[in-house]
């Protein structure tokens, strides 16, 4: 076995990883990346086909970060933002405003309201204030904590402010984040350390029981029979709430898609609906972008630059009191989160001194230079036209390329976002029966993968695919032929000609 390997089996200790599992093969050790490729340790090439963990934007080893990180290098690493401001943290809250605050008014509008009523909305929750931190759990953190106490400080000091997010939720790993996730195999185990919040129904239209369709070869939200019965679930659960007398103080989601539930799509027009009934319940927005945000889920990519929506919460104009960004924020170079909120939340914790209305949280690496320097240069790549371009065509080449993996019998459901796609296996897809989890059908399919030299990693039976936006034509299609062929092999189907590697 190779001394690094060796080493990392000895001491290390992985993430959300059966160790039992991990100590039985050879672990591959990453020594470098470029573009979409990562190399190993005995020279082996890999397509990263989820973006390490849907982190990396622009591919690896980017000369434009890595100059951006290496330019900062040689002026400082680190100051605190414990006393002091500092160069590339003012640029980068400066940038991030603006990118927050683009609205198209002429979107279609799906919610009873005006446009101008919408467009008053927006102006008076313009995203003005950025607070940093670490990453996405951190980020979660700050908007829950700032949410927390803002409510405390409009509705008294008597409110009891109550979170609601949604089914199969996940928000980040610290305790608040623990808190508003409702996927029980990673949650329950926490269950006794937890706050209490609530959770309402996601749009999951493959799997919605209010879903009459009877299963097509195509996504569940193109062909679904229903009435939005999960909108009026919605409705429902602020009401029952209200007459509690304690009306939710905050509603919490990650917009268009929900990515550690398994890539979970909304069909369009359900976020504006939902966020809707929240305002109209007083609630505040807490728009996890964590995953979706910086030009992941873009899907009405204009060539005018300065237009373009970076966030998942503009496409369906919907303007949230708090926007968390962590995962890509700095092009998946270094671990650097953002939570943006707005004028009046900022102005609540505002006063004198021994009035003690300070925010109280903060992270020893809050603002860190070389990780705002690596995040400025990768917002000026994803703002250049090249960007827009190339993002633009790797979307339609992914839509065309996953549309072959309909012939799969164990493919149930295909839903892409942009650039986020989730592959759903089922044991048949005319029934819809899912694998057991013990089966680990998506360890298998992703096994299967690596051998083809294509990595990514599922979400139970969801195969999850976000290409790092520099991946080539030629890269896209073995990554969908490899995800393609590896389905085959595990559920010994034969392969179909039009997978097979060109
Ligand atoms: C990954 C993720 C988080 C947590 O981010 P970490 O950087 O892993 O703490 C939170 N929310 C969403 C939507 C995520 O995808």
């Amino acid at each position: 076995m190779n001394p690094l390997a060796q080493l990392d089996q000895q001491f290390v200790w992985h993430p959300f990883t059966q160790m039992r599992d991990w100590l039985r093969r050879e672990p591959i050790v990453i020594t470098s990346g470029q573009g979409a490729v990562l190399r190993d340790v005995h020279g082996k090439e890999y397509l990263d086909a989820n973006s390490s963990i849907w982190t990396n934007l622009h591919g690896h080893s980017h000369p434009k970060i890595n100059s951006a990180i290496t330019r900062q290098l040689g002026k400082i690493s680190h100051s605190s933002a414990l006393g002091f401001a500092n160069e590339p943290a003012s640029l980068l809250a400066a940038r991030l405003v603006q990118a927050a605050n683009i609205y198209d008014l002429r979107f279609t509008i799906y919610a009873p309201t005006s446009q101008r009523a919408r467009k008053s909305r927006i102006v008076n929750r313009k995203l003005e204030k950025v607070f940093f931190s670490d990453d996405g759990s951190t980020a979660l953190e700050v908007a829950l904590k700032l949410a927390y106490q803002f409510t405390l400080r409009t509705r008294g000091a008597e409110a009891k402010p109550k979170f609601l997010s949604l089914t199969g939720a996940y928000h980040g790993d610290t305790i608040g984040a623990v808190s508003l996730g409702h996927i029980d195999l990673f949650h329950k185990a926490y269950g006794g350390m937890l706050f209490k919040t609530d959770q309402v129904m996601s749009p999951y239209c493959y799997r919605c029981p209010f879903n009459r369709a009877k299963p097509e070869r195509a996504d569940a939200r193109n062909y679904r029979k229903c009435n939005w019965e999960c909108v009026s679930l919605v409705e429902k659960k602020f009401s029952a709430q209200k007459k509690k007398g304690n009306p939710y103080a905050a509603f919490v989601f990650e917009p268009l898609m929900q990515g550690a539930a398994g890539m979970i799509a909304q069909p369009v027009g359900w976020l504006p609906q939902v966020t809707e009934i929240a305002r109209s319940h007083a609630a505040l927005l807490i728009a996890d972008e964590v995953m979706t945000g910086l030009g992941r889920t873009n899907a009405k990519l204009k060539i005018q630059k300065s237009k373009n929506f970076l966030f998942a919460s503009q496409e369906e104009n919907v303007s949230p009191d708090f926007l968390c960004l962590a995962k890509g924020l700095t092009g998946g170079y270094l671990p650097m989160a953002a939570t943006l909120t707005t004028q009046k939340v900022f102005d609540a914790f505002l006063g004198e001194y021994d009035e003690f209305k300070t925010f109280f949280h903060g992270h020893s690496f809050t603002g860190n230079q070389l990780g705002a320097a690596a995040s400025l240069a990768s917002l000026e790549i994803l703002q250049s036209v090249k960007s827009v371009r190339q993002r633009a065509a790797l979307q339609k080449n992914l839509h065309d390329d996953l549309q072959t993996l309909w012939s799969l019998p164990n493919v149930g459901d295909i839903r892409q976002v942009g650039l986020v796609a989730g592959i759903e296996l089922v044991k048949n897809w005319r029934t819809r029966e899912p694998f057991a989890l013990r089966e680990r059908a998506g360890i298998r399919v992703c096994e299967a993968m690596a051998k083809r030299g294509v990595l990514t990693r599922p979400i139970g039976n969801v195969i999850a695919i976000l290409p790092p936006y520099c991946t080539t034509r030629t890269q896209l299609s073995k990554m969908i032929s490899a995800l393609a062929e590896s389905i085959a092999e595990c559920f010994r189907q034969p392969t179909n000609k039009k997978h097979r590697q060109k």
